[in-house]
């Protein structure tokens, strides 16, 4: 997986290329699955929900250029791989879930993996706003949902150098965005792929 679809699509930076080859993706995805875990594609983890293309994970964790010393936040916990190689990369990860058994699945994993540097939140409650304004501000923020608009809420939680990585676009097609708080605290846009990820739910997404 790590060379087929990662190192020969221009992936480059070490510390991404390392923890992929680390962490196995075949115990975050339901065991019907397993057999598919390492494949170029994304996977159902059940509740209508994705575990995304290796590809694009290592993409987006790239953007958001870890060293090991970041505070990360992630949106969207999913199957919680994409928060193992957080874990791995940064010194701190605080990821929410709008979805409780995913959540919980997640963290038994991460458990397993013995990846204790992790905060879990399940943010299941209407209305409830994206983001984790008591931990602000952070280094690095992943978004692993599509919206429709860049959440300001984020941004506004970003570090002076920090980095917003997220899809935004439609429902079902999106832009990958990188947005850099630099030092002066102005912000700067990058786009790079088109890609496809489930909507991001609630007040800064769409609804459920
Ligand atoms: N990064 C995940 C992985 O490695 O498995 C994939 C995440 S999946 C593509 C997107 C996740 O975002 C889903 O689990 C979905 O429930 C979650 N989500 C959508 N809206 C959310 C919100 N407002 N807050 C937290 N999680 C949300």
């Amino acid at each position: 997986m790590v060379q087929d679809q990662i190192v020969s699509r221009d992936i480059s930076d070490r510390r991404v290329i390392d923890a992929m080859l680390k962490i196995p993706r075949h115990i975050f995805v339901q065991e019907a699955f397993a057999a598919q875990a390492y494949n170029d594609k994304s996977l159902p983890i059940g509740e209508k929900q994705t575990i995304s293309q290796p590809y694009i994970v290592a993409l987006m964790t790239e953007k958001l250029a870890l060293t090991g010393t970041e505070k990360v936040l992630e949106i969207g916990t999913g199957s919680g791989y994409q928060t193992a190689l957080l874990a791995t990369l940064a010194d701190r990860v605080y990821s929410a879930e709008r979805i409780r058994p995913l959540a919980l699945r997640a963290r038994k994993c991460l458990d397993s993996l013995k990846l204790f540097n992790v905060q879990l939140r399940i943010n299941d409650s209407e209305g409830s706003p994206i983001g984790w304004e008591e931990e602000a501000p952070f280094d690095a923020i992943i978004v692993t949902a599509g919206a429709p608009a860049i959440p300001e809420v984020l941004t506004d939680q970003l570090a002076l150098g920090g980095r917003l990585v997220i899809p935004v676009g439609t429902d079902s097609n999106q832009q990958l965005l990188t947005i850099t708080r630099n030092s002066d605290g102005e912000l700067q846009y990058d786009s790079s792929v088109e890609c496809r990820f489930v909507p991001l739910i609630g007040k800064q997404g769409w609804q459920a």
